[in-house]
């Protein structure tokens, strides 16, 4: 008998990838284009499927890793609703049901950070671990986890995003870009409060610039609250923010100063905790497709 084909969707605050294949990390096809309106996403993401269909043979189930926040309750009646977002035209829009209505086969649904954290603990950086967790530093940030070998989700699913980080107003005077919380993590961190503080975006900004150092210092923030939360095995830092070379061993060394060898973790301890990705953008579509496979 064939193997099952699954079908992944990640759908990114800026970019949609979809692909099919099977866990952990065969991909057949693939496709990227950008996250617009709800109506021509799900145009694209149905086009594709339906067009992969014909050519590989009915697909066994789909994996949704989704921005958020999204309810993932399956007893809510709001269960798969995008929540209130300031992503435009997505508040209160069903990622579900239009797969489900012209697909008709088993969805499964999680956030893009845990479709990513899921990807890299079966294929990438993760493997073999029981506690992981991913953080994206993109437009957004956003964190995934897994604990004890489950993805968690509490009562809906964490928003380690906005965690509150120390703020110095006049070393940073920035009031910081989330519209929820001002000055919480992303709106300090993301990509896209760099573009407002320093007018660029974070691409152009050179390794020299102090906005490097600053940076830095909130993702130490970060990794160092979550360190001595949840004493992951590896924490996986990726996104476009982290692209930029040396960000990644800045981070490192901030967070060894901080944690100050508390708990016996110490520069080499942190070096293997903090890490790269290593399925880069396909992260979220290998999870998403592994969210698939569990439903058959
Ligand atoms: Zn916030």
């Amino acid at each position: 008998m064939n193997q099952p084909i699954f079908g992944g969707i990640e759908i990114g605050g800026s970019e949609t990838v979809c692909a099919i294949g099977s866990p952990p990390a065969n991909i057949l096809k693939e496709i990227i284009f950008p996250t617009s309106s709800p109506s021509e996403t799900f145009t694209n993401i149905l086009q594709f499927f339906k067009s992969q269909q014909s050519v590989y043979g009915r697909i066994s189930a789909l994996g949704i890793a989704s921005f958020g926040p999204i309810d993932l309750n399956p007893q809510s009646q709001t269960y798969g609703y995008i929540l209130s977002t300031p992503k435009s035209g997505w508040s209160g829009f069903d990622v579900i049901t239009p797969l489900q209505k012209a697909l008709d086969i088993p969805i499964i649904l999680d956030t893009d950070v845990n479709g990513a954290a899921l990807g890299e603990w079966l294929a990438g950086a993760g493997k073999g671990l029981h506690t992981i967790l991913y953080i994206t530093v993109g437009t957004g940030i956003g964190v995934g986890a897994i604990l004890s070998g489950k993805i968690f989700h509490g009562s809906n699913h964490p928003e380690m995003g906005h965690i509150r980080v120390p703020h110095d107003p006049i070393n940073d005077p920035f009031i910081g870009a989330c519209p929820f919380h001002g000055d919480c993590l992303e709106g300090l961190a993301s990509g896209h409060a760099m573009e407002l503080r320093w007018l660029t975006k974070p691409e152009n900004i050179p390794d020299n610039h102090p906005a490097w150092t600053l940076e830095a210092q909130y993702l130490a923030y970060a990794t160092t609250n979550l360190i001595l939360s949840f004493s992951p095995q590896r924490i996986i830092l990726g996104g476009g923010v982290m692209r930029h070379a040396g960000l990644l061993n800045r981070i490192r060394r901030e967070t060894t100063k901080l944690i100050n060898d508390y708990g016996a973790i110490g520069e080499r301890e942190i070096s293997r905790i903090l890490v790269e990705p290593m399925l880069g953008d396909r992260a979220g579509v290998c999870g998403a497709i592994g969210l698939a496979a569990q439903a058959i």
